[in-house]
């Protein structure tokens, strides 16, 4: 970044882009540009150069497994220059395939493994059937609201090491395996989750959330001016509370 510009990397958007996790993207760059910042979004994929020390905030969706395994290899080859970049900060969303990629292998529907960039000190095996449905979590990050909530589809069941930390807390839905009420990973300022809806549109407090860590890792001042998010919050508050029927499990 330099002055008030931002520039996002948005990786495999040909191969990597489910259930609108595209709209994550436009999200971040409409409530930048509403703050007065210019934002460029470069699209990377397989073989693209992906200048990480110029880019201020790296976003990867979820994909098939068919397509999970044209970019792993890609994915897998850029491990050094990723891990520098997430060790120094970078801001990073991850979404379903995507995240499944960051832990360290991915057990496609057949059978298959594929190797992951390791981030993540996790594994995805293979379910006997698809998680599918909408989900509300308590989140781990200090937002405000603090529940997040998404729509599932994966095939896959994640299992994080004892030491990794998750995004949050399953209030409703199956989050990374439908049994520990366990939802996405979080290090440094990496978050991975199975959130698709798009994400961000339905979290504005997440988008801020990154938005906060893109400008402050680079100003060391990540205070955002407010903007009016008070239809985006009801809209969030109704799905809670419809999903989880006002209470908590
Ligand atoms: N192919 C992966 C799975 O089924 C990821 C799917 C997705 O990104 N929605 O688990």
């Amino acid at each position: 970044m330099t002055g008030r510009r931002l520039l996002f990397a948005h990786l495999y958007p040909g191969h990597m882009n489910l259930y609108g996790d595209r709209g994550n993207v436009l999200a971040l760059r409409r409530r930048a540009e509403w703050r007065g910042y210019v934002v460029d979004v470069l699209d990377v994929n397989p073989a693209d150069p992906l200048p990480l020390g110029s880019i201020d905030l790296l976003f990867i969706g979820g994909g098939e497994d068919r397509h999970q395994e044209l970019v792993a290899e890609d994915f897998v080859g850029r491990r050094q220059e990723l891990v520098a970049a997430f060790q120094d900060g970078l801001p990073t969303l991850a979404i379903c395939g995507g995240y499944q990629l960051l832990g360290h292998r991915y057990q496609v529907a057949d059978g298959r493994w594929l190797p992951g960039v390791g981030w993540f000190d996790l594994e995805t095996r293979n379910g006997s059937d698809r998680a599918v449905g909408n989900v509300v979590i308590e989140s781990r990050l200090d937002l405000s609201p603090n529940t997040l909530v998404g729509f599932e589809n994966h095939g896959g069941r994640t299992f994080l090491a004892s030491g990794q930390e998750a995004l949050g807390r399953v209030l409703t839905g199956q989050g990374n395996n439908g049994q520990d009420h366990m939802e996405g990973a979080v290090r440094e300022r990496v978050v991975g989750t199975y959130l698709h809806g798009s994400l961000l549109p339905k979290n504005p407090q997440l988008a801020d959330w990154f938005l906060a860590q893109a400008v402050g890792a680079r100003t060391g001042n990540g205070e955002l001016p407010p903007l009016d998010t008070e239809l985006e919050l009801r809209a969030h508050v109704l799905m809670v509370e419809r999903l989880t029927g006002g209470g908590r499990r």
